[in-house]
């Protein structure tokens, strides 16, 4: 490798502390030298080369870029993503074909969004429940040759829905470990423990998980739990988009800045979504209680916790409502570098992206985050952000605002703001 260090390509970052997605602890002294898109090595900041272009962040903790690992997107979710810190999404369902596409834009254009790891429509049964996301699947053949359709084109994961019987599951999941893709659920029909014998990698909202919604007896939990540790199956609670059902009339939502960031199409569907006055609102937040423990229960049992949010369902402003979720971690009782590593390289891990991103170390992605203070010790601090890098480009607020705003006259044409209108019409 040419390692000249008077090119404009290479440049040093000089954080107060650094975060290496990992650790116990941030560490002092250390910089880090960006090449092109790629980290090139951590070093002594005594040992950064005079000759080349620092970026000196005093005060500032650097930490790898976050990942979101449930999203659905839609491409004026980018410019939030990326101010919040978020380099990388999970898209857990959307157009198969469009979500590609996405995919490869925001490959080669580092502001556009954040990367994206896709799962293309979610496999859904006869009947599917979202018009433009699903994909209905009318037995176990349909949706083996669905499954094969999708990671032919090219997906990165495969999303099972929730009124896919055993059998449906079953075959999935099958086909795809057949072609060596990892599948996630939102379960329904099929019973958690049938998916996990069928061998799913993950499964969102804690959907099946009976003990984990209920005032369940720790062996109830530990049942379950002992079930997902010895098939090594990962969980993504998304407390947020729950938080959001059981407190929707709550007013800190009107008066939260994080709106700015969220397109008027997506606010019109936020205010408009019936599900707050549907939903008994007491319920989900004694649901919530019952969440939070078994998660922290879960988690200390070694369960792999990856995190996720669900944006952009009401009131989950894309990037920051990842900032919540990681505060509901340690509202439940997860120490903050968990909840950290959960939103790294755990996900990153979740992902099969752990080689690449969710760290910072040398020939990973130069995909970062810094924040003022230190959210180790105060996770707060995680909304304290100062800077963000996707692949080495240093991303522009000002630019991010204009982006977000050109879109503003238009309604986006994707699967899930069809879906949101599809729902309130
Ligand atoms: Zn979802």
């Amino acid at each position: 490798m040419n390692t000249r260090t008077n090119q404009t390509n290479i440049y040093a970052i000089i954080p107060e502390e650094l975060w290496n997605g990992i650790s116990e602890n941030p560490a002092k002294d250390l910089a880090v030298i960006v090449n092109e898109k790629i980290i090139q090595d951590i070093i002594p900041v005594h040992m950064v080369p005079n000759d080349i272009n620092t970026i000196k962040l005093p005060g500032c903790t650097l930490l790898p870029g976050l990942i979101d690992a449930h999203v659905h997107y839609s491409s004026v979710m980018g410019p939030a993503f990326l101010l919040a810190g978020v380099t990388t999404i999970r898209d857990v369902g959307n157009d198969l074909h469009w979500i590609l596409k996405e995919r490869s834009f925001n490959e080669s254009n580092n502001d556009s969004g954040p990367s994206i790891v896709c799962c293309g429509h979610l496999q859904d049964g006869p009947v599917k429940y979202w018009p433009n996301m699903g994909r209905a699947n009318i037995n176990a053949d349909s949706i083996r040759s669905s499954v094969k359709e999708h990671i032919n084109a090219g997906v990165d994961a495969i999303k099972l829905y929730t009124s896919l019987d055993v059998e449906m599951v079953y075959a999935g999941i099958d086909e795809a470990h057949k072609l060596g893709k990892p599948v996630t659920a939102h379960l329904g029909e099929c019973s958690v423990e049938d998916a996990i014998s069928a061998g799913l990698d993950c499964i969102e909202h804690l959907s099946g998980c009976r003990p984990a919604w209920a005032n369940s007896t720790q062996k109830e939990d530990d049942a379950l739990i002992d079930l997902l540790l010895k098939h090594n199956v990962a969980i993504d609670p998304t407390l947020v988009v729950f938080d959001r059902v059981a407190k929707g009339l709550d007013l800190v939502f009107e008066r939260d800045n994080s709106r700015n960031w969220v397109h008027p199409s997506h606010l019109h569907y936020w205010n408009e979504y019936q599900l707050f006055i549907r939903t008994n609102p007491l319920k989900v937040q004694q649901e919530i209680l019952y969440l939070k423990r078994f998660l922290l229960r879960a988690h200390q049992s070694g369960v792999t916790t990856a995190m996720g949010t669900d944006t952009p369902f009401p009131r989950l402003a894309p990037g920051f409502s990842l900032h919540d979720e990681i505060a509901s971690y340690v509202d439940a009782g997860i120490k903050p570098v968990d909840a950290l590593r959960s939103a790294t390289s755990v996900n990153a891990k979740v992902l099969k992206k752990e080689s690449v991103i969710g760290k910072i170390a040398k020939g990973f992605d130069a995909d970062f985050v810094a924040v003022k203070g230190n959210p180790i010790n105060d996770i707060r601090d995680i909304t304290k952000t100062e800077l963000v890098i996707r692949k080495g480009m240093v991303i522009s607020q000002l630019k991010m605002q204009k982006d977000l705003k050109s879109t503003f006259d238009n309604i986006p044409n994707d699967a899930i703001t069809l879906d949101f209108f599809d729902r309130i019409k």
